[in-house]
C-alpha cells in the first residue's frame, strides 16, 4: 500500500496477539457456552485448521445498502474440531455447513472481538478434507475500507480496501497473510455494470436482470490481497505488447480519457521490474484502478492495483511536473509490490518492511533510472531528514516493531517502515554494491515465488551474494528505534585518521533513552592530492578508529559520502567551517542537501548558535540547485510565523533578495519546453516569496491566475492555481467563496479539485473558513480530502484556532465518517500547535474520547512534535536578532 499524505495508521486494543487462538480442542460435550470461547481477531490462527482454496460467489449491487454470497472454502483440520477459528465481521450468516466427504454437518457462526469469528459445529468434524460454506448478507460501510460504495456524478461504484484486517468484512475466511491460497471468484452485478477482480474474465451471462462474470482460478494470494470492482466503468486497453500480460485502465465513467497518460508510462515501469528481477511478471492482468474515494494513496491488489485517482487521471496538458512525479513513483510502487508482498508474502505483519521498505526504496530506485531528468535523488536525502526526526521520537517504533496489539498492526504503516526501511536498504545496497544487492534479491523472490518468506530468509540470501555479514548489521538498524549521530574528527599525526564515535541523535530536551548501538557503513569522502577519494568501512563499536588510504592531511571531508547512510554525522566547528564554505563546491549536490540536513539536526540538538545554522541556511539556498533552496525556504517559513514587528522590514529585505530573482527566472507560469528543474520548483516558490514577503506584484499576479483559472478551469496548471487560490482565498470575501464552491462541482481533473479544496480551506473569514469545513461533514468534500480541507491552516494561528474548534466540536461525526482505521490518525490534527498549552489541549481532547484503535502511539508521536516545535521556536527567536544585525 502507498499511503497518503499524513501516514495511514492506528491501533490499541485490549489483549495481545500471542501465538494461539484459544482452545481447539476437540469438543465432546453437546453444548459449547459462547463465553467459554475466546474469540480475538487480534489474536494469531493456529495451523489446526489451514484454508486450500476459496470459492467466491457474490452479489454486489453498488446502489443497494447491503451485499451479500457464499463464500466455500476447503480446509484441511490436523485434528477433529467442534470448533473453527477464523475472522468474519459485519457479516449476517444466514446459513452454514461443513462438508467433510459424504458428511453433511450445521453449525452457527459466532462473533468476538477484532473481527474474529468462530464457527461451532452441531458435531466433531474428523481430522482431514473438509469445505466450509457459508450464506451470508453485509452492510457496505461507512469508511473506505472493507468493500464500501462511491457515489460518482450520479452512478455508484463498488471498490475494496482489505489491508490489513478489512477482508474479513466482506467474507468470512482466515484472514492472516501466512495463508496463502487460490481463489475462484464469480460476481452477480446488475446489468449494465462490469465486475472486476484480481484474474481475467471467463465468462459472463445475463441472469434475469443480474449480469454473472465468471473468473480464472488465482496463483496464491493472502487475504489482504483480494479485490473487487463493480460499476459502468471506461476500460481502456494498452495497445502495446507486454509479454503476455494484459495491461487496462479502469476509471469511473467518462474519465478514462484523462487515465491515457499513466497507461502509456506503465509498460516501462513493468518491464524496468521484470529486468531488475530476472523473472517475468508474475500476474497475467494488470488492472490499473482509479478509485474517486480512497484512503490510502494506492494498493497493490494482485492484478486490480487501486489508485486516489489524482494519481492516475491525469490532463496531460495541464499536469504539473511534481504529480507527474508522484503518480509515477506509486506506479514504480505498487508494482514492485508484485514481488514483495505479492509473489513472496510477509507470514505476519511485524515483518510488514519486507512489502514497504522495498517498494519504497525500488520506487525511488526506478525514478532516478527511469526519470533522470527528475533528479529525485536529491530530494531523497530531504525526505531522510523528515524521516530521521520521527525517529527521534520517544514513541518511535522499530522498523521490525513485535505486533502485541492490533493497533500496532495499524501503526506499522508509518514512516518508520516506508522512509527509514527505504533508507536503510539503500544504504546496505551501496555497501554491498548494487549487483551484489540485485543477485539476492532475485534468489529470494524466486526461492520463496508464490509462498510466505521472513526477514531471517532474506537476511540470509543477502549475506550469501555479498559474502559480508549484511544481516548482522543489518538489524541493529530493523530491531532499533532510533538515528544513529556519528562524530567524526579528522586527526593528521602519522597517517591520517579518523577518530569515529557513534550515540543516538535526539533533539535537545528530549527524554528518550540515547543509549544504541549501531554497525554503521560508514562512507567518507576527503580531498587527496588536489581529487576526491571514498573510503567505506563498517563502524561497529561506539569509539572507533578508521585509516585513511592517504598520503596528506585531507583538506576537508565528507563523513557520508554522496550522503547514502542513513545517520547523521557531527564534526569539529573549525571542519564544518571549511566545509560550508571555503570547500562547499567540491561536494554534490546530495552532499549540499546533507549538509543542510545536519545543519537541521545540530540546530535541533542545539548545537550550533541558531544565526549561524540560519546564516548557512541561506547561504546554501543561494545554490542553484532547486532542493537546497526549498529547504532554505521552508526554514525560514517556520521562523516567518514569529518575525516580530520591529524586525519585519529587515527580515522581508533579507528574504525578497532569496527569492525574487528565482521567481523571476522560473516564472508564475510554464512556458513551453520549460525545464523539469523549473516545473518542480514553482509553484513551491510562488508559495514560499509570497508567505515571506508578501510582494504586493506576486500577489497581483495571483489574482490573475486565480481569475483565469476559475474562467476556465483548464488553462493553469493545477499546482500554480492552487497556491494562487489559497493567496487570493485568505482575504478572499463571500463571492469567491462561491465561486470557489461552483468550480469544485465542475473540476475537470482531480488536481483542480484539490487545489479548489485547499483554497476553500485558506479563508481567514471565519464564517466563510467554517463553510467551508462545513463541506466535509455534508458530503461535498470526499471522505479522502480530511486533510486537503484542513491542512492550509495548520501555517497559520488563527486560522488553526479555528479548525481546531470545528474538529473538536465535530469528532464524533468525522470518527463515523472517516471510518475507526482513519479515524486512528485524527490526533495528528493537534500538529497544528506550537505550544506547551497546545500539547495540553490535544492529550485532554482525546483523553475525553472513546478509545480508538492506534491514536495512542499517533498522539504521544504529536504531542513529542508539538513540544519540539516550541523549543525550536524559543530557540530560533533568541537567534533572530544575531541574523539580522
Ligand atoms: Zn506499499
Amino acid at each position: 500500500m502507498r499511503k497518503y499524505l499524513v501516514v495511514l495508521a492506528l491501533g490499541l486494543v485490549a489483549g495481545t496477539l500471542s501465538a494461539c487462538s484459544g482452545s481447539q480442542k476437540a469438543e465432546p460435550v453437546a453444548t459449547i457456552q459462547h463465553d467459554s470461547l475466546n474469540i480475538d481477531g487480534a489474536m494469531r490462527l493456529s495451523d489446526v485448521t489451514v484454508p486450500k482454496h476459496y470459492e467466491l460467489d457474490l452479489t454486489i449491487d453498488p446502489s443497494s445498502e447491503q451485499f451479500g454470497g457464499t463464500t466455500r472454502i476447503n480446509i484441511d483440520l490436523s485434528s477433529p474440531q467442534r470448533v473453527l477459528y477464523l475472522h468474519g465481521e459485519d457479516l449476517n450468516v444466514e446459513a452454514l455447513t461443513l462438508v467433510s466427504g459424504t458428511k453433511e454437518i450445521g453449525g452457527e457462526a459466532v462473533f468476538g472481538a477484532n473481527g474474529g469469528m468462530a464457527v461451532i459445529l452441531n458435531e466433531e468434524a474428523p481430522a482431514g478434507e473438509a469445505t466450509l460454506v457459508f450464506k451470508y448478507t453485509a452492510p457496505f460501510k461507512e469508511g473506505l475500507n472493507g468493500l464500501y460504495r462511491v457515489k460518482e456524478e450520479g452512478l455508484w461504484y463498488a471498490y475494496t480496501q482489505f489491508e490489513p484486517l478489512d477482508a474479513r468484512r466482506a467474507f468470512p475466511g482466515f484472514d492472516e497473510p501466512k495463508f496463502k491460497t487460490t481463489y475462484r471468484t464469480t460476481m452477480r452485478v446488475p446489468a449494465g455494470m462490469v465486475a472486476l477482480t484480481n484474474t481475467k474474465e471467463t465468462d459472463r451471462v445475463t441472469e434475469g436482470n443480474l449480469e454473472v462474470f465468471r473468473f480464472e482460478v488465482s496463483k496464491p494470494m493472502p487475504t489482504y490481497l483480494v479485490a473487487f470492482a463493480v460499476g459502468d466503468f471506461d476500460i481502456l486497453e494498452s495497445e502495446e505488447p507486454l509479454d503476455g500480460v494484459t495491461l487496462r485502465l479502469v476509471a469511473p465513467k467518462g474519465k478514462g480519457a484523462l487515465g491515457e497518460y499513466m497507461l502509456k508510462r506503465t509498460p516501462a515501469v513493468v518491464r524496468y521490474l521484470t529486468e531488475y528481477f530476472g523473472q517475468p511478471f508474475p500476474y497475467e492482468k494488470l488492472d490499473i484502478v482509479a478509485v474517486p474515494n480512497f484512503s490510502a494513496g494506492a494498493m497493490e491488489n494482485i492484478g486490480l492495483v487501486t489508485f486516489r485517482d489524482s494519481l492516475l487521471l491525469l490532463d496531460s496538458e495541464t499536469a504539473s511536473v511534481a504529480q507527474r512525479r508522484s503518480a509515477l513513483s506509486v506506479m514504480i510502487h505498487e508494482l514492485a509490490h508484485m514481488w514483495f508482498g505479492n509473489l513472496v508474502t510477509m507470514p505476519w505483519w511485524d515483518d510488514l518492511w519486507l512489502n514497504e521498505s522495498f517498494a519504497t526504496w525500488m520506487a525511488a530506485k526506478g525514478l532516478v533510472d527511469l526519470a533522470p531528468q527528475l533528479e529525485s535523488s536529491v530530494d531523497a536525502v530531504s525526505g531522510k531528514g523528515w524521516v530521521m526526526m520521527q525517529d527521534a521520537r520517544k514513541s518511535a517504533r522499530n522498523i521490525r516493531n513485535p505486533i502485541e496489539t492490533v493497533g500496532d498492526i495499524h501503526n506499522a504503516f508509518d514512516s518508520i517502515t516506508y522512509g527509514k526501511g527505504a533508507r536503510v536498504l539503500q544504504m546496505f545496497e551501496v555497501w554491498m554494491g548494487p549487483e551484489k544487492m540485485q543477485e539476492a534479491l532475485r534468489a529470494y523472490t524466486s526461492t520463496y515465488a508464490n509462498q510466505g518468506a521472513t526477514t531471517e530468509q532474506l537476511l540470509a540470501e543477502l549475506d550469501k551474494a555479498s559474502g559480508k555479514p549484511v544481516g548482522e548489521a543489518m538489524k541493529t538498524f530493523l530491531d532499533q528505534p532510533g538515528t544513529p549521530s556519528v562524530h567524526v574528527d579528522l586527526i593528521c599525526e602519522d597517517k591520517p585518521v579518523l577518530k569515529v564515535t557513534q550515540k543516538r541523535w535526539l533533539p535537545a530536551g528530549s527524554d528518550a533513552p540515547n543509549q544504541g548501538l549501531w554497525q554503521v557503513p560508514l562512507c567518507v569522502r576527503y580531498e587527496q592530492r588536489g581529487r576526491s577519494e571514498v573510503h567505506c568501512e563498517l563502524i561497529t563499536q561506539d569509539t572507533q578508529n578508521v585509516a585513511l588510504e592517504a598520503t596528506r592531511c585531507p583538506k576537508w571531508f565528507y563523513p557520508n559520502a554522496n550522503e547514502s547512510g542513513y545517520w547523521r554525522w557531527t564534526m569539529s566547528e573549525d571542519a564544518l567551517n571549511k566545509l560550508s564554505s571555503r570547500y562547499l563546491a567540491e561536494l554534490t549536490t546530495e552532499e549540499k542537501v546533507g549538509l543542510q540536513s545536519n545543519l537541521s539536526a545540530m540546530l535541533a540538538s542545539e548545537q550550533i548558535p541558531p544565526d549561524t545554522y540560519l546564516k548557512s541556511m541561506e547561504a546554501l539556498g543561494r545554490e542553484s540547485n532547486r532542493t537546497l533552496l526549498l529547504n532554505t525556504l521552508g526554514a525560514m517559513e517556520f521562523v516567518n510565523r514569529f518575525v516580530t514587528d520591529e524586525q519585519r522590514a529587515k527580515w522581508t529585505r533579507k528574504m525578497s533578495a532569496l527569492t525574487a530573482r528565482r521567481m523571476r527566472s522560473v516564472g508564475y507560469l510554464p512556458k513551453a519546453n520549460d525545464a523539469a528543474e523549473k516545473g518542480l520548483l514553482r509553484a513551491r516558490l510562488f508559495d514560499s516569496h509570497f508567505a515571506l514577503t508578501q510582494d504586493p506584484k506576486a500577489k497581483a499576479e495571483a489574482q490573475k491566475i486565480a481569475d483565469a483559472f476559475l474562467k476556465d478551469m483548464k488553462t493553469v496548471p493545477a499546482d500554480v492555481a492552487g497556491v494562487a487560490l489559497e493567496i487570493v482565498a485568505r482575504e478572499g470575501t463571500a463571492d469567491l467563496w462561491l465561486s470557489l464552491k461552483l468550480a469544485l462541482e465542475g473540476a475537470p481533473t482531480p488536481a483542480a479539485r484539490s487545489s479548489i479544496i485547499r483554497a476553500l480551506g485558506s479563508f481567514k473569514d471565519k464564517d466563510l473558513h467554517n463553510k467551508s469545513l462545513g463541506l466535509y461533514l455534508e458530503g461535498t468534500i470526499r471522505t479522502q480530502d480530511l486533510w486537503a480541507i484542513m491542512g492550509p491552516s495548520f501555517s497559520d494561528d488563527t486560522t488553526f484556532a479555528n479548525t481546531w474548534n470545528w474538529f473538536t466540536s465535530n469528532y464524533s461525526a468525522i470518527v463515523e465518517k472517516a471510518g475507526q482505521q482513519a479515524a486512528s490518525n485524527l490526533p495528528r490534527v493537534a500538529s497544528g500547535f506550537c505550544s506547551a498549552d497546545g500539547a495540553e489541549k490535544a492529550r485532554a481532547f482525546f483523553a475525553g474520547q472513546p478509545k480508538v484503535e492506534g491514536q495512542e502511539r499517533i498522539l504521544d508521536q504529536t504531542v513529542e512534535a508539538i513540544q519540539h516545535c516550541e523549543r525550536q521556536k524559543k530557540y530560533l527567536e533568541n537567534g533572530l536578532p544575531g541574523y539580522l544585525k
